[in-house]
């Protein structure tokens, strides 16, 4: 079976009710039939469940959906995206240690990366996504980890993932991959060469904008890692979340199809504007930079696309005054399409040279397509352009 097949197939060992979906298990410990199999449970000599801060028959059934998926060895489900992102550090790193990233990265891991732990004596570096070709240069001795997201938050630039996992397997460091954004239905960074994938499953695993959560998937001996960090740490998935997640990536592939057809969609039909707009990028489009990259390493271009009116940030706030559907939210990964204007607000806090670095231009929009009927989405952008002009 494919992986998409086994991922819905894949579930965990049915209770004497023989329920056909597993149910919620909402229970914060375990018993034991003897003071000899808990001694036995707690020491790992036998299989059991002990605590739910430790595992769960909920946020087992989600990682084992998730390792299916990605097509990884082992997984662990956290809390959300940023606890995966956190954990995976903690795990792996140490004072003195460094970490290569792309700069293009999601807010708070640029925060984690920049203010936490250099507190902690972790050094970065950032290189920079234009310039593959300096990456080499900063690497050393010391570094540990290097860390990318592709396609990035909201320029959509890609990294070749294969090529990046020979530079770090070059340099002796681990390749960590954020995949929240492509989804593995798109993209399955572990078979390029990376050593863990991070996933928010807030965004499209949930694709309804519920429930929080995260997962991080890949080795088995670094899962284990990180698995002993973050048993005593409590980064924990709630099992309530784990349930809901765990039914949503049964859906996945096919709520993905529709999300990454409209997204391609809609970026034909803003590229067919000449007059009204500057640039549309997506990675399917032939016009993007690196299309090379997306058809070699993704499946689709995703459901995301970022482009930019003519009339620049005047004319993008008009836009989106006047949408009358779409909703303007920072949330992306949602059965509604969403639309952001990033310079006054995930990013507003970068200074102006920041932003433009990390292609983030005044009147720059980002739209994470939903699942509605396309010809709805096109009539909605296509009345708010025409009332933007104006
Ligand atoms: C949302 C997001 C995260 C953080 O996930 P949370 O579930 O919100 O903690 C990390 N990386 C990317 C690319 C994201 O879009």
């Amino acid at each position: 079976m494919k992986e998409e097949s086994r991922a819905i197939r894949n579930q965990i060992k049915r209770s004497h009710f023989s329920e056909h979906s597993a149910p919620v298990y909402m229970t914060s410990s375990f018993v034991f039939s003897s003071a000899e199999e808990a001694a036995q449970t707690f020491a790992g000599e036998r299989e059991g469940l002990v605590y739910s801060r430790y595992d769960n028959p909920n946020t087992d059934e989600f990682a084992l959906k998730i390792k299916t998926i990605e097509d990884g060895e082992d997984a662990l489900s956290t809390a959300s995206g940023m606890a995966a992102v956190f954990s995976s550090f903690c795990a792996l790193l140490k004072s003195g240690d460094h970490i290569v990233a792309c700069k293009s990265l999601f807010a708070s891991t640029h925060q984690i990366i920049s203010t936490i732990l250099p507190r902690w004596g972790i050094e970065y570096s950032y290189v920079d996504i234009k310039n593959p070709g300096t990456w080499a240069g900063a690497f050393r001795d010391s570094t540990k980890i290097l860390y990318i997201e592709t396609p990035t938050n909201p320029a959509l630039d890609l990294v070749d993932i294969k090529w990046a996992a020979e530079l770090a397997a070059a340099n002796n460091a681990l390749l960590l991959v954020d995949n929240s954004f492509a989804t593995p239905c798109v993209q399955k960074p572990l078979r390029l060469g990376a050593d863990l994938v991070l996933v928010s499953a807030t965004k499209f695993i949930d694709g309804q904008g519920r429930a929080m959560g995260g997962a991080v998937c890949g080795k088995k001996e670094l899962i284990e890692d990180i698995r002993t960090f973050t048993k005593p740490t409590g980064p924990t998935m709630s099992p309530f979340n784990a349930w809901i997640l765990a039914k949503s990536v049964e859906t996945l592939s096919v709520r993905m199809e529709r999300h990454c057809g409209n997204a391609h969609k809609i970026a034909e039909y803003l590229e067919s504007l000449k007059d009204d707009i500057k640039f549309v990028k997506y990675p399917y489009l032939e016009s993007h930079p690196q299309y090379d990259i997306a058809v070699k390493q993704m499946k689709s271009g995703g459901a995301l696309l970022s482009f930019e009116l003519a009339g620049g940030i005047d004319q993008g706030a008009k836009f989106l005054n006047s949408l009358k559907m779409l909703s303007i939210t920072p949330n992306l990964g949602d059965s509604r399409t969403t639309v952001t204007h990033p310079a006054s607000t995930t990013q507003s806090r970068m200074s102006e040279t920041e932003r433009l670095e990390a292609g983030v231009t005044p009147g720059l929009i980002r739209l994470s397509a939903g699942l509605e009927d396309v010809d709805d989405i096109i009539e909605d952008i296509s009345q708010a352009i025409g009332k933007s002009r104006i």
